[in-house]
């Protein structure tokens, strides 16, 4: 096999990968009935759809690393005691945050109250301020790095962040359109996603 067909077998692959997940919720979406479900509005609202401002990208990043070894379920139901725990997920307010913030933090049953998870939403929102002294934003951070690999960006997640493996990472980056695959193509919504001209959707 010559390189440039090896290369078509191994972009096949990863699209009937991402498609098979993706089918998957977006089909799971369609057999809810109730227009309120936290996965119905999270799915037709949020998934995939670019964030402009840096306090919801932060929140996003937040929330995806406290997914880890729990269900995205448990996550939605918590969205808002989050926001309020995490003082809405101002950057400036998180970075401050003192000893008693932690003490606070894992007291409060709205959240999920691991330390290392505290720590990490702590100290990645002082990286991210540093990050928009240095490039304007956190968007402008990210959009300078796009495009990447999969596992360019989470090496470089890895160097800059806390508590981002490749799962975090991923699921982050498509979740707000830097990486395909978070609908499937028949999704009833990709119309509106594509609309929303999605980081992955244009070459720069
Ligand atoms: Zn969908």
């Amino acid at each position: 096999m010559d390189a440039e067909s090896e290369g078509a077998t191994q972009v096949t692959q990863i699209v009937i990968q991402i498609n098979f997940k993706n089918m998957s919720y977006c089909s799971y979406i369609q057999t809810l009935n109730d227009e309120q479900n936290v996965h119905k509005v999270y799915h037709d609202n949020h998934y995939g759809f670019p964030i402009e401002d840096d306090d919801e990208l932060f929140c996003r990043l937040v929330l995806e690393i406290n997914q880890a070894g729990l269900s995205w379920t448990t996550i939605l139901n918590k969205q808002e005691t989050f926001r309020k725990a995490y003082h809405n997920f101002n950057i400036k307010k998180v970075a401050g945050y003192k000893e008693k913030d932690v003490e606070r933090l894992l007291g409060d049953a709205g959240i999920i109250r691991n330390k290392l998870k505290v720590n990490a939403a702590i100290e990645n929102a002082r990286t991210i301020l540093l990050l928009q002294k240095e490039f304007g934003s956190f968007k402008k951070w990210l959009d300078h790095h796009h495009p990447k690999t999969r596992e360019e960006w989470t090496k470089l997640f890895k160097k800059t962040f806390k508590f981002t493996g490749g799962e975090i990472v991923n699921e982050f980056l498509m979740s707000t359109g830097y990486l395909p695959g978070a609908h499937d193509a028949n999704c009833s919504i990709y119309k509106k996603l594509m609309k929303s001209k999605p980081a992955w959707s244009s070459k720069k």
